[in-house]
């Protein structure tokens, strides 16, 4: 899989390959950086305002070659550009939001939480969207809940009815890996008859 970085400087390349790279171990993907802009995953780091993002998956491919399929906000404190770079990669290998996860133990009080996030410049739909939908059922496929996944964002107790919260996640967590793993499984050679 071919990875393009750019519009950022050496440094902050570097730094997003490092954080990148720590998925590798559990896919059977070869990571290989590019120095072109035509890579099957395209990172932008150009200073636009339009926040972190990613494609999900494939959705990447549906993209034109011209544009990005991953946006990072180079201006933030270490721990969250390091939960920001892990996660949005988490989404480009198809991961989808764990906070959104069919068996999630948040029950959202959902006016406080448009209120919140209203606060941070999202609209409803955005919320709804990046919060509250839940993922369509018959396209996804489901492992155990993970409250520690770097896919799950940060939950204040005041955003939920039943007082849960989740902390922040800065790293990949063990449920993250074993997922990935199973979406991705080592290659194993043929050596046996059929
Ligand atoms: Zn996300």
């Amino acid at each position: 899989m071919n990875i393009s970085i750019f519009d950022m400087p050496e440094k902050a390349i570097e730094y997003i390959k490092k954080n990148i790279n720590l998925w590798q171990p559990y896919t059977n993907l070869k990571f290989n950086f590019i120095n072109t802009r035509d890579g099957d995953i395209r990172i932008s780091g150009k200073d636009d305002g339009s926040g972190n993002w990613s494609a999900i998956g494939t959705e990447a491919k549906l993209k034109p070659l011209h544009e990005p399929t991953m946006h990072i906000d180079l201006l933030q404190t270490a721990d969250m550009l390091n939960h920001t770079i892990r996660h949005e990669f988490g989404h480009a290998l198809g991961l989808l939001h764990e906070h959104q996860h069919p068996d999630n133990e948040i029950q959202w009080d959902k006016e406080k939480l448009y209120e919140e996030s209203g606060k941070l410049g999202h609209t409803r739909q955005d919320t709804d969207e990046n919060f509250l939908n839940p993922p369509d059922s018959k396209t996804t496929i489901t492992s155990t809940y993970d409250s520690r996944s770097v896919m799950h964002y940060k939950v204040p107790a005041e955003v939920t009815s039943n007082g849960v919260a989740v902390a922040f996640n800065e790293d990949i967590s063990e449920g993250d890996k074993q997922f990935i793993a199973l979406l991705y499984p080592p290659t194993h050679v043929q050596l046996l008859d059929d």
